[in-house]
């Protein structure tokens, strides 16, 4: 049985087995939480996330799949990114962000992690409704069949954690 936690605050500062980052699918660093984690870090995650680029992921991670590198100078062992899709109105893609959090616990398993915590994954920069970011992500988690026994949910404003909190009462 996974334990789901919410917290309010700055996913770089947690201490957990693993942090999930919301990348894009360079890996090579972006905005927003994936900066913060690629900041506060330090180059080892980079160094990492290009070995990869020349490696296995030479197209690069696509989207809703997950992979994990150190995590240089944060407080935990691995830093597992993932893509997550840009919300379209106009097409459904919630099986590539419910894909996600899938993944993310799937390497999770694969490494031994077990506490992992999570952004808002898409509900950023690529612009997923919060309500729906937040159902998508807990609902995932709930039906996901891992060893990890805590996900926490790291949400950065009061907005995205009143939405995973609405989700979990
Ligand atoms: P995406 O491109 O997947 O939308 P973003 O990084 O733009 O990714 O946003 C994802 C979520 O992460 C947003 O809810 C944003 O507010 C949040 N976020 C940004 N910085 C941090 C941080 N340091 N810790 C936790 N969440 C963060």
């Amino acid at each position: 049985m996974t334990a789901i936690t919410l917290l309010r605050g700055d996913i770089t500062r947690q201490s957990a087995d693993a942090i999930v980052n919301a990348a894009n699918s360079s890996l090579l660093g972006g905005g927003g939480v994936d900066g913060a984690i690629h900041r506060r870090g330090g180059p080892a995650i980079l160094e990492d996330c290009r070995r990869l680029r020349a490696s296995r992921y030479g197209k690069g991670l696509r989207t809703g799949q997950a992979v994990a590198t150190t995590a240089g100078d944060l407080d935990a062992h691995w830093v597992i990114h993932t893509v997550g899709p840009r919300f379209s109105p106009q097409e459904d893609r919630s099986a590539l962000l419910a894909s996600c959090y899938r993944e993310a616990l799937r390497v999770a398993d694969e490494l031994g992690a077990r506490t992992v915590a999570f952004p808002a994954v898409s509900a950023g920069v690529y612009g997923w409704p919060l309500e729906d970011a937040a159902r998508i992500a807990v609902e995932t988690v709930r039906a996901a069949a891992t060893e990890v026994e805590e996900v926490r949910f790291v949400l950065f404003d009061e907005r995205a954690y009143e939405a995973f909190a609405g989700q979990l009462a």
